[in-house]
């Protein structure tokens, strides 16, 4: 049955006793027990069910145990469950091929890492290697991942006690509600955001900068859609100075945009792409480079000095071919778009019409924060004390959010359904309008 074996408090005692946690002081942790999932529910060992509003760690896209990728990664376990990077494998291949045929035309070549950072730290590597330079400039508001130059890369407070890596520039990208160039329009806000862009660049020497890295929406950092024209305005300067353009799709790629990639969008083509996540939902962990020709061919007589001994784990390559087959057969990609458009974004909508403490309703397809304020006038963000009680009161009604800062993320499985947005937005609405 569903609730054999130990209790949720044995398996969180249990936790608690051995496993180190992330990004946490170890004393002070409640984690929730899970026993099981399906579609966009989990449940505990108690028999308590929760819906998900945050894929996790804004991963599992295509929600929790479908059938065709578990099938996929038992029957390849069965074959061959492991072989080393340096062999052709027939199931790697197949996921690189997929992966190269949803990419823009150009890109042939993937890298395979062990998840998004290390997917990071490779395209770093390339640019510096394709254009012998060494600076990346990236942005205050972004996460890139927790090795050596993806934390650095990285802007939030997470790099500050990591910043051994060299090289990193960080610049302010355009946020319109919290505008750090005074604008008042998007076309404003794009116009000044490139314009500083291109001073940074300018002021940092063109000559060393070998890669401006940019998550297409910056995810963590609060579901920061750019400005039409954003995006393309950096890929311009880019060109003009010789720089390499990495976009990071680690959370945005893979549908959780209403898109493949979240670029497409936006009218730019980078020269990498970097994802992990949404490829296979984390069934198995896996990342990786998507290379544009002329930085594959580089290498074609030049040595790549980078590697690692789990590169295309034939586990991880049969999750993501059932993905992405699944993604094709069963129109996830077209679903998540058509959700974000018809339900959670007029839903959100709604909700901010009735609570005052919702400033600003930003995203598309399953990807959208509610942006929490004291006030809507001055818009200070709401105090971290009121947003954990609003978040412990939505766990407590059976939602697990997304919570980071003043903000609540919205970002459930792309299989979402219009009933499943809709109980979900309904217990938003009453945890605001209790707490
Ligand atoms: N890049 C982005 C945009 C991310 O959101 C994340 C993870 O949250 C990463 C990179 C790092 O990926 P991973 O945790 O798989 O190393």
């Amino acid at each position: 049955g569903l609730t054999d074996g130990p209790t949720s408090d044995e398996v969180v005692a249990a936790d608690l006793a051995h496993v180190f946690h992330s990004w946490s002081a170890q004393g002070s942790l409640a984690p929730i027990a899970i026993r099981g999932g399906e579609g966009s529910r989990v449940w505990d060992h108690d028999g308590n069910r929760y819906l998900d509003f945050s894929s996790q760690l804004v991963n599992v896209t295509i929600g929790y145990q479908h059938p065709r990728v578990v099938e996929a990664v038992r029957e390849q376990a069965e074959r061959l469950v492991t072989i080393g990077p340096a062999a052709a494998n027939e199931t790697r291949a197949e996921a690189a091929r997929l992966i190269a045929s949803h990419a823009p035309e150009g890109f042939e070549k993937v890298f395979f890492t062990n998840g998004g950072a290390d997917a990071n730290e490779n395209a770093i590597r390339m640019a510096r290697l394709y254009t012998g330079r060494d600076k990346i400039i990236s942005r205050y508001r972004s996460y890139h991942g927790n090795t050596g130059a993806a934390i650095v890369a990285t802007g939030d407070w997470r790099r500050i006690p990591n910043e051994y890596a060299r090289g990193h520039v960080h610049t302010f990208g355009p946020y319109l509600y919290r505008s750090e160039f005074w604008a008042d329009s998007p076309e404003q806000e794009t116009e000044r955001a490139l314009h500083h862009l291109r001073r940074v660049v300018q002021a940092e020497g063109p000559e060393s900068v070998a890669a401006i890295l940019l998550e297409s929406i910056p995810g963590t950092a609060g579901v920061l859609v750019p400005p039409p024209g954003y995006l393309r305005g950096v890929r311009e300067i880019a060109d003009e100075y010789g720089i390499v353009l990495i976009l990071d799709e680690v959370m945005a790629g893979f549908a959780r945009a209403g898109r493949w990639f979240a670029f497409e969008d936006h009218d730019v083509t980078p020269d990498l792409i970097t994802f992990a996540k949404g490829v296979n939902s984390g069934y198995v962990p896996v990342g990786g480079v998507i290379i544009s020709d002329p930085i594959a061919h580089h290498f074609d007589d030049r040595v790549f000095p980078g590697g690692l001994t789990y590169s295309g784990h034939p586990l991880a390559a049969a999750s993501i071919v059932a993905s992405i087959r699944a993604f094709e057969d069963e129109g996830i990609v077209e679903h998540a778009r058509m959700i974000g458009d018809e339900h959670i974004g007029p839903a959100l909508r709604a909700l901010a019409e009735r609570h005052d403490v919702i400033g600003e309703v930003r995203g598309v397809g399953v990807f959208w924060a509610l942006e929490l304020v004291a006030d809507r006038t001055t818009r200070a963000p709401l105090p971290a004390a009121d947003v954990a009680r609003i978040k412990s009161g939505l766990v407590a009604a059976g939602l697990l959010p997304f919570v980071a800062d003043n903000r609540i993320h919205v970002v459930p499985p792309a299989v979402v359904t219009a009933a499943e947005v809709a109980e979900g937005v309904g217990i938003i609405d009453d945890v605001l309008s209790r707490v």
